[in-house]
């Protein structure tokens, strides 16, 4: 049974003031529904509150990057052993805006999930096509090249990695993939995996989900979970998503 996985993006979003209510609302009403994590992945200044704030609740906490590197001149960067300190358990590396916005290429992405997996914490690894790619038929393609840097990169440890598959097009839009556009690439992405022996590895859908179209993705059968950005700073919406 591969594991349900919620996962937040805040992306760079929030403050002191207003996280504090919504980490402590997560904390209060999210009970484990058997198998199913709730987790958020915060700014990096703001791992310490989600520590003081979610510590003993079932929820989990990450970060959104980390350096590919464990520790050095890498001036304003942040190793994933700093972020493992906090006593995070995820950190998504490969989102679609640090490859677009940072140029982050696959090979740095696979570096970043080897740090994460060398201090202890869970890549949540991002893949997913552009809107011109996908209108090009190229979606199986591009997803599977991304898919393979990895799986060459960590071999055996890729049975230790979530991937999240998600389309820049859905990303923000609030146009989703419908469940069997997301299905069909989902399933693509556990072929690919399961050539490096990692089948069971959750795999995530993330573009614009809420709470109104969780429960179809996630009736999927290789849906298994979500990665929700602007959703994720609603307390309520964010927890109707959990228990979709
Ligand atoms: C994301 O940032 O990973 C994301 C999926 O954003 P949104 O849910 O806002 O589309």
């Amino acid at each position: 049974m591969r594991d349900r996985l919620i996962v937040g993006n805040w992306k760079m979003n929030g403050d002191l003031a207003t996280n504090a209510p919504l980490l402590r609302r997560l904390a209060v009403e999210w009970r484990t529904a058997g198998d199913r994590v709730l987790a958020v992945c915060v700014p990096t200044p703001y791992l310490a509150q989600a520590q003081s704030e979610l510590r003993g609740s079932a929820v989990a906490w990450g970060a959104q990057d980390v350096s590919e590197h464990a520790k050095g001149a890498y001036t304003g960067d942040v190793s994933a052993a700093m972020v493992a300190e906090f006593g995070a358990r995820y950190a998504i590396v490969g989102h679609s805006e640090r490859r677009q916005l940072h140029g982050e290429s696959d090979a740095l992405v696979a570096a970043k999930a080897r740090a994460a997996l060398a201090a202890g914490l869970v890549p949540i690894a991002c893949v997913g096509e552009t809107l011109a790619e996908r209108e090009r038929g190229d979606t199986d393609a591009v997803v599977a090249r991304e898919v393979d840097v990895l799986t060459d990169a960590l071999g055996a440890d890729t049975s230790r990695i979530v991937v999240a598959y998600e389309p820049i097009w859905a990303i923000g839009t609030g146009s989703t993939a419908t469940p069997e556009q997301a299905q069909a690439v989902h399933a693509a992405v556990r072929g690919r995996l399961a050539r490096a022996g990692a089948g069971d590895v959750p795999i995530l859908y993330g573009g614009s989900v809420k709470a109104a179209n969780a429960a179809a993705l996630f009736a999927m059968p290789d849906i298994d979970g979500g990665l929700v950005g602007g959703a994720s700073l609603d307390a309520a919406e964010f927890l109707m998503i959990g228990r979709a």
